[in-house]
């Protein structure tokens, strides 16, 4: 008799109940899923893109056909309202469909000039078996990021999500052997961490990608780069608004406090870091206390809830660490700054400002994985390009205005991979979704992101030897 292997348990954030039980892969097993994924992906590479097109299309349909499942294993796994994961359902729907419907035109064959005597074109082959490596706080949307574009691009992928949301990996595979996928093309990993960098050094295994924490970025990297592998890392940040002294105040209050604490800030382009002209100072501090009450702890199961408990049990104390640093040293807290609890239950952090911390704090310099945010003064656009850009990450940045002009202006200069004008935590998969600094390496989404998950090939064709 085989001795039982370890099991993954996962608490519900709010209740403390357990969720689910399940089997921690061994190697072995590992290596199995990758074999069923290897022989999959060579039979998927031949066939025609348009039936790869119509297949992810059909997952679309499949999750959507269990969009209220779905939605609540999200929320008794990590805590999230159970409104904003059934939106998460339905925008990881939507995200699926836009790169499905740019797949024909970004994938097809690139023809060059003509050249006497010769046919020369590109042509994006896929890649082989993806690994993806999934986090917790936006358990559909990170996922889709990578698994989409890869299996339109003719790859297997194995999904390896986060120990906290080990479900959600299963939606994916289901929805896909639903939607009439072949069996092994989008594998559900339970392991941990030393099996996946076993699954990394399979020769199957083409490119590695990973959305995560940069220590997590860092190992998946020294793993791939054993065998040189390409990698895609999504990594965290510490994303800056800065509030123009032509903004539309109203606007801007109310959009960047839910940039702040939407999802209880555990967004990796969450807004960490709000700079507002000296001009309205005072009215958005006073406008961001009030929004900030919109954001009330409560049950995530149940409807109209607008904070959730944290997902990890680590996080409430590490968020009171950086806030309780920041006071020490001269820091006012505006608003929050401590946990709460709902009837006795759930591990939350109510919605925190903190004002005067120093620059080199941990409030403003670490990623603050929750609804925590600094807010400061800045006397002109000048200054305000400077603290924005004074951060070792570089995902994305906002500026509140009436003038496009002043927002190009401002975003030219900003070391982030995305620059809004009046929006934030926000991605549109027609655009690059690509971390700068030490926010990523590689690049998901829109075109760009498809073609990351092939590789080019050279035609060089003589067609005339007379
Ligand atoms: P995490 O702890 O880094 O985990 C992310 C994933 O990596 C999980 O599946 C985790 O597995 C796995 N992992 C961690 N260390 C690993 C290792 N040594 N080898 C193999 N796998 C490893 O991050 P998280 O707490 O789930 O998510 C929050 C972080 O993700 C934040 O930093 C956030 O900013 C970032 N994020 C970035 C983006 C983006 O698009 N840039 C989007 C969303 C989130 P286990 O759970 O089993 O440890």
């Amino acid at each position: 008799m085989t001795e039982p292997g370890p099991i993954l348990r996962v608490d519900d954030p709010f209740s403390g109940e357990i969720v689910c039980e399940l089997p921690l892969a061994s190697e072995a097993e590992a290596m199995a899923c990758v074999d069923r994924a290897a022989a999959a992906q060579r039979a998927w590479a031949r066939v025609p893109l348009r039936e790869r097109v119509e297949l992810v299309r059909r997952f679309g349909d499949a999750l959507t056909a269990r969009r209220e499942e779905v939605a609540r294993d999200i929320t008794r796994q990590m805590g999230k309202p159970i409104t904003e994961a059934r939106g998460e359902v339905g925008t990881c729907v939507a995200r699926a469909a836009h790169m499905a419907s740019i797949a024909e035109e970004s994938l097809a064959d690139e023809r060059l000039p003509e050249k006497s005597g010769f046919e020369r074109f590109i042509a994006r082959e896929p890649l082989g078996v993806v690994v993806d490596v999934a986090p917790w706080n936006y358990p559909l949307l990170t996922a889709v990021n990578v698994v989409a574009p890869a299996v339109l691009a003719g790859n297997a992928v194995v999904l390896k999500h986060a120990s906290r949301t080990p479900l959600c990996a299963g939606h994916f595979a289901r929805a896909f052997r639903e939607a009439g996928a072949p069996e092994g093309l989008v594998e559900a990993l339970v392991a941990g961490h030393e099996v996946v960098a076993k699954v990394v050094a399979r020769p199957e295994v083409a490119l590695a990608a990973l959305t995560g924490s940069n220590a997590a970025g860092r190992e998946i990297h020294r793993a791939a780069s054993q065998r040189l592998l390409p990698v895609v890392l999504e990594l965290g940040g510490k994303d800056a608004a800065y509030v123009a002294e032509d903004a539309d105040l109203a606007f801007a209050v109310a959009n960047v406090i839910e940039g702040a604490f939407y999802n209880a800030g555990q967004s990796c382009c969450g807004v960490k870091r709000i700079y507002v002209h000296a001009r309205w100072y005072a009215d958005f501090v006073a406008g961001a206390l009030v929004s900030a009450r919109n954001f009330t702890p409560g049950d995530p199961a149940a409807e109209g809830t607008t904070l959730g408990p944290l997902a990890t049990p680590e996080a409430p104390r590490e968020l009171e660490a950086q806030v309780g640093e920041a006071r020490a040293r001269g820091a006012r807290v505006l608003c929050g700054g401590e946990r709460a609890a709902v009837s006795g239950k759930g591990r939350f952090f109510l919605p925190t400002l903190v004002e005067g911390a120093p620059k080199d704090a941990a409030i403003v310099q670490e990623e603050s994985f929750g609804p925590v945010a600094i807010v400061e003064r800045v006397k002109d656009d000048e200054e305000a390009l400077e603290r924005m850009n004074a951060s070792r990450y570089g995902l994305s940045a906002s500026v509140w205005t009436r003038s496009e002009e002043r927002a190009v202006a401002l975003g030219r200069e900003l070391a982030t991979g995305t620059v809004y004008m009046n929006r934030c935590d926000f991605l549109d998969p027609a655009l690059p979704w690509v971390g700068w600094k030490q926010s990523g390496l590689g690049l998901s989404l829109s075109r760009h992101g498809l073609l990351a998950l092939t590789r080019p090939k050279s035609f060089h064709l003589r067609v005339k030897t007379g």
